[in-house]
């Protein structure tokens, strides 16, 4: 693994002060060092990382993406939709005590959860597909670890400055200003964990109630518990350990090794246009030299505090921002942009060969994980659109297993399930198969045994008893069915009627 630069120098201390207050943090995080180093500990003490803020094209998607992956985790506990009875009013609602999955018109039942399997699979691989491709976009962009530490960064930049601002301050000893400053930051800080953790048990309650009772103490005890564990661990991810979740904590980096390739897109140093390095000053001759003007721009602004001139990095979560940073020194002198880019390793070869780049999007492992979430995907959504809305589960009595009755005739008994998934009540009728001249009985006597109410989103247990007559060619066992129905809606249920005709009682 690469050595991460030395990231807590600053590039350029706008004035005497501020460069006695930059050598301070220096030497106050070498001296933290060396206590770890003491210590004898078995890690590198970690280095901090000040990012510096950067505006351009992928500062400006990251920002989209930020918002819109906050607002839809945030909002949509709070989108209600419309169900009949007494169903609950949100649109996506994890029920654990009712057992159910609400997504606005879908519902699924725990028998069901071959769908969120499916679901899974999709995007496993749809996530292997784009890093095939792209590299780690996930990481970089949509991560909520990467959303939640920018949003921490934003808040952080408010508080205590850009950069230099804030290494300055934490290399100052305390004051008042630093005090309210650092309190300030972690205040907003805790109080966005919080949120995050207050959305997150939204998902499990109505959200309404919820946020009613939960300020009384009426809330289930799960909704406090994870509503700290996530306040904990957003506070503790975003805010304090950030990059090394990434680095040390995330598997994900290492697993993703497994689906790049020499034409996966990765953000790039383009060496070959970049070096030999070095200051430039303004109206040199560009001859004989490389674009890379060593301003360190590229490494100030990574959150992960490394510097892409070194090369293809674990560390790298491929953001764009060191794109951005580049792009706009060059900018500045005029040069082309572009010395860093998302390229790959093929092009990047073929061209030192003095060879045109080529771009293969369309590869054998592409195709595989293409294919592949194409079949998921099919096979999931042929799962959703064909699961029966009715369901029929038959228990047969197993003690006895059948009663002769005084004049001959055979009973035998039954429990029937009947899960009604859909949003309103139905009245099945219950037909029986197989045997002929059969008598249909409900314990108790009910009035129309062959007919079952089930109301909507619910299972109804009945207990059905079948009479065959004494004069019924019966076989000891008679594969028979039961059959429900309601207007359109049917299901059936394959089972035996006992008789004992061999062993007549
Ligand atoms: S920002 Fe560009 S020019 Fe500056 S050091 Fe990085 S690669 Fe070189
Ligand atoms: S090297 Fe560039 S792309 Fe990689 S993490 Fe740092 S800023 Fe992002």
């Amino acid at each position: 693994m690469p050595t991460l630069i030395d990231n807590t120098r600053p590039p350029m201390p706008p004035n005497s002060k501020g460069k006695a207050q930059a050598r301070a943090a220096v030497s106050a995080a070498a001296r933290a060092k060396g206590r770890g180093d003491a210590r004898g500990g078995l890690y590198k003490p970690r280095e901090p990382i000040y990012p510096k803020l950067v505006h351009g094209r992928w500062r400006t998607i990251k920002w989209a993406l930020l918002i819109a992956t906050l607002a839809i985790y945030y909002v949509t506990p709070w989108i209600r939709w419309a169900r009949p009875g007494d169903l609950p009013r949100q649109a996506v609602l994890v029920d654990f005590t009712g057992r159910r999955f609400y997504f606005f018109d879908i519902q699924l039942w725990p028998q069901e959860v071959y769908i969120f399997t499916g679901l899974m699979i999709m995007g496993a691989l749809a996530l292997f597909l784009v890093t095939a491709l792209f590299g780690r976009l996930w990481c970089g962009y949509t991560c909520p670890q990467t959303v939640w530490t920018d949003l921490y960064i934003v808040v952080e930049r408010l508080f205590e400055g850009d950069r230099n601002a804030r290494m300055r301050l934490d290399g100052q000893p305390l004051s008042l200003d630093k005090a309210w400053r650092k309190s300030g930051k972690h205040l907003t800080w805790l109080a966005i964990a919080f949120g995050t953790g207050g959305a997150w048990i939204f998902y499990f309650h109505d959200a309404p109630t919820l946020i009613r009772t939960f300020w009384t103490g009426q809330a289930p005890l799960t909704a406090y518990v994870s509503c700290a564990l996530l306040t904990a661990t957003t506070y503790g991810f975003a805010g304090w350990m950030r990059e090394q979740v990434c680095t040390y904590m995330c598997p994900w980096p290492r697993i993703q090794g497994a689906m790049l390739d020499e034409h996966s897109l990765q953000v790039t140093y383009l060496r070959d246009r970049g070096e030999p390095r070095g200051a430039h000053k303004k109206n040199r001759d560009w001859a004989g030299r490389g674009d890379c003007i060593d301003c360190k721009q590229c490494v100030v602004v990574c959150p992960m505090g490394i510097d892409i001139r070194d090369g293809s990095q674990l560390e790298c979560i491929n953001c764009g921002l060191c794109v951005d940073a580049c792009d706009e020194i060059l900018g500045k002198l005029g040069r082309p942009i572009g010395l860093i880019a998302y390229d790959t390793d093929a092009a990047v070869a073929r061209r030192a060969r003095g060879q045109a780049a080529v771009y293969k999007p369309v590869r054998a492992r592409t195709l595989y994980y293409a294919l592949a979430l194409v079949l998921v995907s099919g096979l999931t959504l042929w799962g959703l659109l064909a699961r029966p809305k009715v369901d029929l589960h038959v228990i047969r009595d197993r003690n006895p297993i059948f009663v002769r009755m005084h004049d001959g005739a055979v009973r035998d008994g039954y429990t029937l399930k009947i899960s009604n998934r859909t949003f309103f009540d139905q009245r099945f009728v219950i037909a029986f198969d197989g045997v002929a001249g059969v008598r249909l009985g409900r314990p108790g006597g009910a009035a129309d045994p062959g007919v079952v109410l089930a109301p909507a989103d619910q299972v109804v247990s009945v207990r059905v008893f079948v009479t065959a007559p004494a004069d019924a060619a019966l076989a000891a066992s008679t594969p028979v069915r039961f059959v429900i129905a309601s207007g359109a809606a049917r299901a059936e249920a394959k089972t035996v009627f006992l008789s004992g005709a061999e062993n007549p009682q």
